[in-house]
């Protein structure tokens, strides 16, 4: 794994991204902003699963407005999303958001932006280049290729906010294709110094979604690029964003958060459903806050190892399997005892 790039540090509403800090994992309502109750209700929920800034669109000058409600209720950041009209950012601004992202695909007035980023600067609110493959302006050369659009796009106006001396900046590159968006993100990492938010944009599903934005954001992380991320996922549980993310980055050994199970496939040796097993103690960890490695197995082949090298585990055999805790074997137990002899010993963590 290389080392980590050398990133500026800047907060958010508090929260630092970039430098050697934690990786922050983010997400996005999928309410109506203008709702503050609904959008309040999501991002307590978002709060609950570990998201750490949450970012709302802002489609009008209600939703900008009704900011300052959400925030007085919110706990974590909030970053408004702006589209197509400057004027939504400063409302965005007065109403007290704490992070701004503009899609440079479609705010290009230089005067726009420039009122945008005085008030930003006042309110010390650091502001993202949001760019996105599926919004380009329009290219500054004929036949560029995506990832030098998306690269010129998020340069030519990372110059503007710095010739306006503002440099409370976050960039992202985001599009669907996994290559192009490692390739942009690698290209643009050389060249500024500014933190990095990563997400491969609509990913889809959250099953393909997750692998999509796992081989994207995992390629990066791995390179040391890399301060922030959100999966994006099509999902009504906007949990799942936040689980993938701590997922990636659990995988990666670059954040801990709540449990992690390790489970074998199963096959031909086993002689008990390990599958059922392994269903029933991921439910079980569900809501459980403790960072503890959990191994469940299914046979004397892998199962001793695996369940030896994790907090706690279980290798099953026929009718009976073997306990372990932090490494040393505990105790025989009976099948119908499986699930809660683990989940006995785990509270002995
Ligand atoms: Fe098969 Fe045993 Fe490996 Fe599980 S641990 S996949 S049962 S060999």
């Amino acid at each position: 794994m290389r080392k980590r790039r050398a990133s500026k540090v800047i907060s958010v509403g508090g929260v630092k991204i970039g430098g050697a800090g934690p990786i922050v994992v983010q997400s996005m309502t999928k309410t109506d902003t203008r709702d503050v109750k609904a959008t309040v209700k999501q991002i307590h929920q978002l709060e609950e699963c570990g998201c750490e800034i949450v970012r709302v669109a802002v489609p009008d000058m209600d939703a900008a407005r009704a900011i300052v409600d959400i925030k007085k209720k919110a706990s974590i950041p909030i970053i408004a999303d702006i589209h197509f009209d400057y004027r939504l950012a400063l409302a965005a601004l007065k109403s007290g958001a704490d992070g701004l992202r503009l899609n440079p695909g479609n705010i290009s007035d230089p005067e726009h932006i420039a009122k945008v980023v005085r008030a930003a600067k006042e309110r010390e609110v650091p502001i993202r280049i949001g760019v996105n493959a599926g919004s380009l302006p329009k290219p500054y050369k004929k036949k560029a290729s995506v990832v030098e659009r998306m690269v010129d796009a998020a340069l030519s106006e990372v110059r503007l906010l710095e010739s306006l001396d503002f440099d409370l900046i976050k960039v992202s590159l985001k599009a669907f294709d996994v290559p192009a968006t490692v390739e942009a993100y690698d290209a643009i990492a050389k060249v500024i110094p500014y933190p990095l938010h990563l997400g491969i944009t609509e990913a889809g599903l959250p099953w393909t979604g997750s692998i999509r934005s796992a081989v994207g954001l995992g390629i990066l992380l791995y390179d040391g690029i890399g301060d922030t991320i959100r999966v994006s996922l099509t999902t009504a549980d906007a949990c799942q964003e936040v689980e993938a993310a701590y997922e990636i980055l659990k995988s990666l050994k670059l954040r801990e958060h709540g449990p992690t199970l390790v489970s074998c496939p199963s096959c031909g040796r086993s002689e008990t459903d390990i599958v059922g097993l392994a269903q029933l103690v991921e439910k079980r960890l569900k809501g459980v806050e403790k960072t503890i490695k959990v191994a469940v197995m299914g046979c004397v082949v892998n199962g001793p190892g695996e369940a030896k090298d994790a907090d706690v585990g279980i290798a099953c055999g026929k009718g009976k399997g073997v306990i372990f805790r932090k490494g040393e074997k505990v105790r025989t137990v009976e099948e119908a005892d499986f699930l809660e002899a683990l989940m006995s010993e785990m509270e002995r963590v």
